[in-house]
């Protein structure tokens, strides 16, 4: 009986998590409107911030929204483009302050809250969002 749960259960995961062609699918249909999107985004809010940043990689995730590297890479997952554009918006000013606070602390959000006052909405929005029943 455990053993069919467990079964079940991994089952289940290994359907939520994206295979090969998912992902492929899934940067087919959102990947280049999602590049023009971030790309034209990170221009505008960058004119506030200033920072630098190296290269930007679009990609399709079930776990994350996105990141920001060490290196100063900045990552999106390619739904970016089925949020609203202040959820949008939120996201890429949230990596883009990254480059300036490597953690999420008060001094990272107060820097977040300088051009999106209304961060911790959005921030509860999108937290709500399933990433794995997006497509
Ligand atoms: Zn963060």
């Amino acid at each position: 009986m455990l053993q069919w749960i467990k079964t079940r259960i991994r089952v289940r995961r290994r359907r939520l998590k994206p295979t090969k062609s998912a992902r492929k699918a899934g940067l087919l249909k959102h990947g280049e409107e999602a590049r023009n999107l971030v790309h034209e985004k990170l221009v505008y809010w960058n004119k506030f911030y200033g920072y630098k940043y190296n290269r930007v990689f679009i990609r399709f995730q079930t776990t994350r929204w996105g990141s920001c590297s060490s290196k100063g890479n900045l990552n999106f997952n390619c739904k970016i483009v089925l949020l609203s554009p202040a959820q949008a918006d939120y996201l890429i000013v949230h990596e883009l302050c990254h480059l300036g606070e490597f953690n999420h602390s008060s001094k990272f959000w107060d820097l977040v809250g300088k051009t999106i006052p209304n961060y911790k909405e959005l921030r509860g929005e999108i937290r709500k969002v399933d990433l794995r029943l997006l497509g």
